[in-house]
């Protein structure tokens, strides 16, 4: 089954919302293979946001998500990449649709709530990244038969 890979920014930490966000992807019937709490540094960041190092607002970026420390997760589904990104919405809080956690929680193009991968290729790579492989786990859920039909899985 897909994995994909989120931060809960320093804007989540911050602002209290950890367990609303988190109730959101749990409610859907994303499985969370992975969680935990971790301060990022300028190397990590400068890996992960490799596609923006150049953009004027990159310096500000850094420092918004070393504001305080994260909680990586790993969370698991079919499809769950795209499920997840539109869970999320538009980049810019103010832009992105009212129901989608961007629209709902936050107010800023920066401070916008959660990172989440955009293919499975980067939500693996990310998760490599991130986590240990022993930091990440495959277990049987008791919800199983009630979240898919068989022939999804
Ligand atoms: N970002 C920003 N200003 C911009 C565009 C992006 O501060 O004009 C930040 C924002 O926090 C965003 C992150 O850079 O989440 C990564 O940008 P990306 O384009 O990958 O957006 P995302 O995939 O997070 O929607
Ligand atoms: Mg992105």
């Amino acid at each position: 089954m897909e994995q994909t890979f989120i931060i809960l920014k320093p804007s989540t930490i911050s602002r209290g919302l950890v367990g609303d966000v988190l109730t959101r992807f749990q409610r859907k019937g994303l499985i969370i293979s992975g969680i935990k709490m971790m301060t990022l540094n300028e190397a990590i960041l400068r890996e992960h946001y490799a596609h923006l190092t150049d953009r004027p607002f990159f310096p500000s970026l850094v420092k918004s998500m070393m504001r305080t420390p994260v909680i990586v997760m790993a969370l698991k589904g079919v499809d769950a990449v795209a499920v997840v990104r539109s869970m999320v919405g538009a980049t810019n809080c103010r832009k992105a649709a009212p129901g989608t956690i961007r629209g709902d929680f936050g107010m800023s193009g920066q401070e916008n709530i959660v990172h989440a991968s955009d293919s499975p290729e980067n939500a693996a790579i990310e998760i490599a990244r991130f986590f240990k492989p022993e930091e990440i786990f495959d277990y049987d859920i008791i919800t199983g038969p009630a979240l898919y039909a068989p022939d999804e899985v």
